[in-house]
């Protein structure tokens, strides 16, 4: 059988590495960079963790795999009735079967400036440019920056202002920088950190952060962003460095190919009882609309199945399954939720760190996951001139 895939993270690279267990399968993956990213290692590379835990060749992954083929293109077009795709390059890829895994974006909701001035850190590009300002403000003579605002108290911006103050402190030691004091405010729209989760989880991880010398500001409208402040509820607060970790949105393909979808009220993509969108086409992970979508180990068991259906090993309907939820704040401390259960401290940091690496593992050779894996433990100082 020939399958098309379009995305090379979570959902795609699972639904490839399972499709290609059967060598009669002949899969195309299209991806448009040459690296899977681990999203959930980020937060760490961009406080001064290796970047090996964050992001992956794909070559790496399909090491062996024959029957996989790997493009590097970025899809622009769909057309079903020719079963035709586009690249940016101007290439057109003709499918059979079809699995679209294209991710989220980042959305600034249209707020000013913050496309200009705002630092991210959804991708290696994004880390890459958040570090070099971070080591530019540390290392230049003049005195640096003074308060570093996160917006967003979801997962990852509570991940980061839980890590960010350590690294910081690094990098000042470092530099040889005496005072002033370094100020970590994570800016919140919602009344309460980590909304998605329970109130109870939110008060223990509220003051987890307080501990940490963490300020949060809940009920706050981030209006704007300017060369030097941030505008927030009407007030501008001084700082070079906001890191945007709010909004994601259904990936612009599905917008621009708009006539060939449809679409929920959130903009994902409507999928039937096998996560097809129409005959031929399987939409996966963040794009579908699912009751979990958005989260990295939904997209992985779409992906095993997609294979599974495909492959006519099970002719089962697509059950949602609640995955559980750990957020780690600081160096040996994490949150874990998962329906009436709750741990918070030292053993659920122990969870996440098994829950990284069954996330790798599902993706990498048992050696390479654990190289990945204690990767996570290593401060960079080859990549980041930390330390030379
Ligand atoms: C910073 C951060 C931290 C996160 N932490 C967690 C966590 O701790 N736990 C958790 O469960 N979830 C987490 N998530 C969410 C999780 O990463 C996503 O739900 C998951 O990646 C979705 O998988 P996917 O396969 O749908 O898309 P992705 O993994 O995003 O893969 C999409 C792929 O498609 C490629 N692509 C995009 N557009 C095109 C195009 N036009 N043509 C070709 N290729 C294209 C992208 O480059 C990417 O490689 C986090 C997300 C972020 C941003």
């Amino acid at each position: 059988m020939k399958i098309t895939i379009v995305g090379g993270g979570f959902g795609g690279v699972k639904a490839a590495l399972e499709l290609s267990k059967d060598k009669k399968n002949h899969i195309t993956l299209i991806n448009d960079k040459t690296d899977f990213q681990y999203y959930p290692g980020l937060y760490g590379t961009a406080t001064g963790k290796s970047h090996l835990q964050s992001w992956v060749p794909l070559g790496e992954i399909f090491a062996g795999r024959d029957n996989i083929l790997v493009v590097i293109d970025s899809i622009q077009k769909i057309n079903k009735k020719e079963k035709t795709l586009t690249g940016e390059s101007g290439a057109k890829y003709h499918y059979t079967t079809l699995i679209l895994a294209l991710g989220s974006v980042t959305t600034y909701f249209g707020i000013k400036g913050l496309d200009q001035y705002a630092f991210g850190i959804k991708s290696a590009a994004e880390i890459k440019r958040l570090k070099q300002h971070l080591f530019d403000e540390f290392s230049q003579p003049q005195t640096a920056d003074t308060n570093f605002l996160i917006v967003g108290a979801g997962p990852t911006g509570v991940e980061l202002a839980s890590s960010l103050g350590t690294y910081l402190h690094k990098l000042k030691k470092h530099f040889n920088k005496p005072e002033p004091h370094i100020k970590i405010t994570i800016i919140e729209a919602a009344p309460r950190v980590l909304p998605r989760m329970s109130e109870a989880a939110s008060k223990i991880v509220h003051a987890r952060l307080k501990k940490l010398g963490v300020h949060i500001e809940l009920n706050k409208k981030v209006e704007e962003q300017t060369v030097d402040s941030l505008i927030v509820s009407g007030q501008p607060i001084k700082s070079q460095t906001v890191i945007w970790t709010s909004g994601v949105a259904n990936n612009p393909f599905f917008t621009a190919n708009a006539d060939q979808f449809t679409f929920s009220k959130n903009n994902k993509v409507i999928v039937d009882k096998y996560l097809r969108e129409s005959e031929h086409v399987y939409v996966i992970g963040d794009n579908a609309f699912t009751p979990f979508s958005g989260l990295a180990q939904t997209a992985l068991r779409d992906g095993i199945f997609v294979a599974a259906h495909l492959s006519g090993k099970s002719k089962k309907k697509y059950v949602a399954k609640m995955p559980p939820i750990v957020v780690p704040v600081g160096e040996n401390w994490a949150i874990f939720e998962y329906k009436k259960i709750r741990l918070s401290g030292n053993s659920a940091s122990v969870i996440r760190s098994a829950a990284d690496f069954v996330g790798y593992s599902d993706l990498l050779p048992f050696g390479q996951a654990l190289g990945v894996w204690h990767a996570q433990r290593i401060y960079e100082d080859d990549y980041f001139p930390i330390g030379k």
